[in-house]
C-alpha cells in the first residue's frame, strides 16, 4: 500500500490518540497487560481470551475486554 505523507501523519496522529486512550484502560509490563483498577493481568500468550478483571472491578464494563488485539489493532499502520 502506498500513502502520501499526509496520509501517513494523519494516520500516526489517529494511531497517537488511540493509543493514549488504551493507556488509560490498560499498563503494558513486560509480556503482561494490568488492569490499573484491580490489578488482574493477562500474559500475552492468553491474548485470544478476554480479559478476566476482578469481581466488581469498574473497568470490567468499559467496552473492548480483548487489550492485545487492541493494542495490535492499534498499532496495525506501522
Ligand atoms: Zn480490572
Amino acid at each position: 500500500m502506498k500513502f502520501s505523507n499526509d496520509e501517513r501523519r494523519a494516520g500516526h496522529q489517529r494511531m497517537a490518540e488511540e493509543l493514549a486512550e488504551w493507556g488509560r484502560q490498560w499498563r503494558l509490563e513486560a509480556d503482561m497487560i494490568r488492569c490499573p483498577y484491580c490489578h488482574s493481568v493477562q500474559f500475552a500468550t492468553q491474548a485470544d481470551r478476554a480479559f478476566l478483571h476482578d469481581p466488581g472491578c469498574a473497568a470490567s464494563t468499559l467496552g473492548e475486554q480483548y487489550p492485545w488485539r487492541s493494542l495490535a489493532w492499534i498499532l496495525r499502520s506501522l
